[in-house]
């Protein structure tokens, strides 16, 4: 059995409030949201990072990136704005070795991030 939480979240091996999923992606709840939305969206093959997603074909990275802007949108962000942010590697603050993007929403997003 894999020991990479997000692929049993993507294999219904974990439980995860899942508000999105198709043959190629899954989107569900972050566990510690940061903002009133916060979603994460993955692919479901495993990749450890946006860094080693090597060869991917561009289409479904194309599809990975529409699919958070059409999460906003549904959830009623398109006008209000939000934020997509790709965690990678130690120094970019990733902590779980499995693609996913952060949708944040709902709140007043600061910038720069710190
Ligand atoms: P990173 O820091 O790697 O960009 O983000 C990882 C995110 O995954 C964090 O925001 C963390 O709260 C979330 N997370 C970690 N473990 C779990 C889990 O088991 N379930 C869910 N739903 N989110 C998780
Ligand atoms: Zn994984």
């Amino acid at each position: 059995m894999t020991e990479c939480v997000f692929c049993r979240i993507a294999q219904h091996d974990l439980n995860a409030k899942i508000v999105d999923e198709d043959g190629d992606f899954i989107a569900f709840h972050d566990a510690h949201p940061v903002a009133p939305v916060h979603l994460l969206v993955i692919p479901k093959r495993h990749v450890a990072s946006f860094a080693e997603w090597t060869g991917v074909d561009p289409d479904v990275a194309g599809r990975w990136l529409l699919r958070a802007r059409d999460l906003a949108a549904s959830c009623g962000f398109a006008g209000a704005g939000y934020r997509v942010v790709i965690n990678t590697g130690a120094e970019g603050g990733q902590t779980v070795a499995h693609l996913h993007l952060h949708l944040l929403a709902g709140r007043a997003l600061l910038w720069p991030p710190g």
